[in-house]
């Protein structure tokens, strides 16, 4: 699964705008230097002249003013989201072709014939384990997983930020 099409749960989170997790992620691969300007709020990339943010709405002179560079701590925050993601997904892709496995196994036993010949016996398996194991492993790792993995890491991720709000 690309990062591209990862599920997004509108959740009204202020935190990591589109365009912020492309910026973050553009400094990461060294495509970008970290200098610009950024929402004082969510740290949203902003044009040279916008006054307002037009991810949270926050005003560029009202209390919490434009800084020049994201902040260090927010980059890890999404590193760490995008880690923990990705570590859940394919926890639950590999769970998809166990199941495969142990599902073709019982399929294969379960059947008189099958159990009694061992060749249409093999090539029964491996077709199965093919077609299943992918499809197991794409909808375990690509839809549940996928969910589940963007909330659990999203809700760990908002607790770093109602920290680091509550310091900065
Ligand atoms: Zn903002």
């Amino acid at each position: 699964m690309s990062e591209e099409q990862r599920y997004r749960p509108d959740d009204d989170c202020p935190l990591f705008s589109e365009r912020l997790e492309e910026h973050i992620v553009a400094l990461t691969r060294g495509d970008l230097p970290n200098h610009g300007r950024f929402c004082g709020n969510c740290y949203t990339p902003l044009s040279h002249d916008s006054a307002r943010c037009p991810h949270c709405g926050a005003l560029t002179d009202g209390p919490l003013a434009p800084v020049d560079a994201i902040p260090d701590e927010l980059i890890d925050m999404l590193r760490e989201q995008r880690k923990t993601e990705s570590r859940i997904v394919t926890t639950f892709a590999y769970s998809g072709f166990v199941l495969a496995i142990v599902t073709g196994l019982a399929i294969v036993l379960g059947i008189p014939y099958l159990r009694a010949h061992l060749l249409p016996a093999t090539i029964v398996y491996g077709l199965y384990l093919l077609i299943a194991g992918r499809t197991f492993a794409g909808v375990l790792g690509g839809y549940y997983g996928d969910h589940i993995a963007y909330d659990r890491a999203r809700t760990r991720m908002r607790m770093r930020w109602a920290a680091w709000v509550s310091a900065r």
